[in-house]
């Protein structure tokens, strides 16, 4: 393997907690949405029951042989012309030897030495500051059973459907120099793997899961030893699983302790990490070629096809979207944070040729409500084109913001009426007809001299009450705008 180095860059000190800089390294596991599995015809299916989906070569019986599953090479290809990286010409499968009783065969087959991903990297947007964490490389290897702890009869059993399941792992550079940067870096991970359709990203059901490396030295020093976190398998978990460590690291070190490298657990009940194993170095495992398994030939004709097959990527979409649609940096990340929303944006968009007001309601109205009910754009009641003919109608000066977020609350509960049926039954016309809207300004104007004195005097503010009344008295239909201009005319 290549030696990878370190930049040689000087530490941000705002990044510092006391004293010390926080590095933070990812491997990531994404099981691929093969139907079948890595090396034999057994199904993936999740949820099966416990021993009825594992075969004989996943097994590792006597008299079997593995052969690589098509599906499972194509989706790391996928994976690694997403992120920029190198597709080995030639990659070598390794057996990764331990015993474990959820991995009886004794060895996991993996790649070692020559990984078929290589490189590349994962660029986000960190608030607004622009990040790319190095990818080291992207392997494939079989997942092991599972254990299962029966703890009210106090025994364990396992569970073999899991292995021989595809995973890619995914590893970083130790890049990363701080919770919120690691978190952002997994949450655009689990975007591009799910996106592209490599890997459904269920964290729950243990789809996605990540592993962090955490380390903390004094600027300037050599790398600190790392702990390893294992399995996060919800973000939440994740950021309050790196920050524990974090404090605890510099704990230790404070107290004058030195930090052994292990490997620990998360407990979601107590918040805290705990060692579950000193590591293991590489040298442990005793990897060697998998003699079972030719080297992985990757001919350029098929990545070049995948390639050519592949869908738009978030950060190109994004970009495309500032070009064509005018929208900011920040804007266009955040409408390409899934295929659905982007999509949902884009028919919006087109449909009323007004792509800003449309980004806004998105990421503003719609997303409140959809947060509210926990649920994700692909269960909006509203359609894109029900968004853009909101958007219209606000846009030609039928409605105000304000009656717009009434219309889309009634169209949220009833969506099968029409924008323009609810703003006729709900009377939420704007008022543009100048000569009844002045005649309120006038008698506002007449019956509020201690504001009109007040603005007249300098005090700005006094305009906003005034305003306010106004609105009042047009029952809210009134144009704001046209009432400020009305306003700063009569009171010139
Ligand atoms: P191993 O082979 O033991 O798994 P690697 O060198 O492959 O170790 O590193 C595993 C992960 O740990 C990588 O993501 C790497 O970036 C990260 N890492 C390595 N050293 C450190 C460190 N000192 N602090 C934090 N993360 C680290
Ligand atoms: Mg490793």
């Amino acid at each position: 393997m290549n030696t990878t180095f370190q930049d040689d860059k000087p530490v941000t000190s705002s990044l510092l907690i006391m004293g010390y800089e926080v590095v933070i390294g990812f491997e990531t596991h994404a099981q691929l949405s093969t139907q079948s599995k890595i090396f034999s015809r057994a199904p993936t299916v999740f949820g099966a029951e416990p021993n009825t989906q594992a075969c004989a070569v996943d097994l590792a019986l006597p008299g079997t042989l593995p052969v690589m599953n098509k599906g499972a090479v194509e989706r790391a290809i996928e994976f690694g012309l997403a992120v920029g990286s190198h597709i080995a010409e030639r990659s070598i499968f390794a057996r990764k030897n331990y015993f474990y009783p959820d991995l009886p065969k004794g060895y996991q087959i993996s790649q070692f030495e020559i990984p078929v991903v290589q490189g590349g990297a994962v660029e986000f947007y960190l608030g607004d500051e622009k990040k790319s964490v190095r990818l080291v490389r992207a392997h494939l290897e079989e997942d092991a059973g599972k254990s299962l702890h029966e703890d009210f009869i106090g025994q364990t059993g396992i569970d073999l459907n899991r292995a021989g399941t595809p995973l890619l792992e995914i590893v970083t550079e130790p890049d990363m120099r701080s919770t919120a940067e690691a978190v952002a870096y997994a949450k655009e991970l689990h975007k591009i793997v799910t996106w592209i359709g490599i890997c459904d990203g269920n964290m729950q059901e243990g789809s996605f899961r990540c592993d962090a490396n955490v380390s903390v030295r004094k600027p300037g020093a050599a790398l600190g030893t790392r702990r390893e976190i294992k399995n996060l398998n919800s973000f939440k978990f994740m950021q309050q699983a790196i920050d524990y460590e974090i404090r605890w690291q510099i704990e230790e070190l404070e107290d004058g302790r030195a930090i052994e490298q292990a490997t620990v657990l998360f407990n979601p009940d107590t918040g805290e990490t705990r060692a579950m194993r000193t590591k293991e170095d590489a040298a442990d495992y005793r990897y060697f070629p998998d003699p079972d398994l030719p080297p992985l030939v990757i001919a350029r004709e098929w990545v070049e096809r995948v390639r050519s097959e592949m869908t738009e990527l978030p950060r190109v979409m994004a970009q495309r979207f500032v070009t064509d649609y005018g929208l900011s940096d920040y804007d266009a990340t955040t409408l390409t944070q899934s295929r659905e929303v982007a999509a949902y944006f884009e028919a919006a968009a087109q449909a009323c040729g007004q792509p800003k007001l449309v980004g806004n309601w998105i990421m503003g109205e719609v997303s409140r409500r959809l947060n509210l009910a926990e649920a994700d754009i692909s269960a909006c009641p509203i359609t894109p084109a029900q968004l853009a003919q909101l958007v219209s109608r606000i846009q030609d000066g039928t409605i105000s913001n304000n009656a717009a977020r009434q219309v889309l609350d009634v169209l949220w509960s009833a969506p099968e009426g029409t924008v323009d049926a609810v703003i006729e039954a709900k009377s939420l016309k704007q008022m543009n007809d100048t000569g009844a809207l002045e005649k309120i300004v006038d008698a506002v104007l007449a019956a509020n001299p201690k504001n009109v004195a007040e603005f007249r005097a300098g005090n700005a503010k006094a305009l906003n009450a005034l305003v306010g009344q106004i609105m009042k008295g047009s029952q809210g239909k009134a144009n704001p705008q046209q009432v400020n201009a009305l306003l700063l005319q009569k009171l010139a």
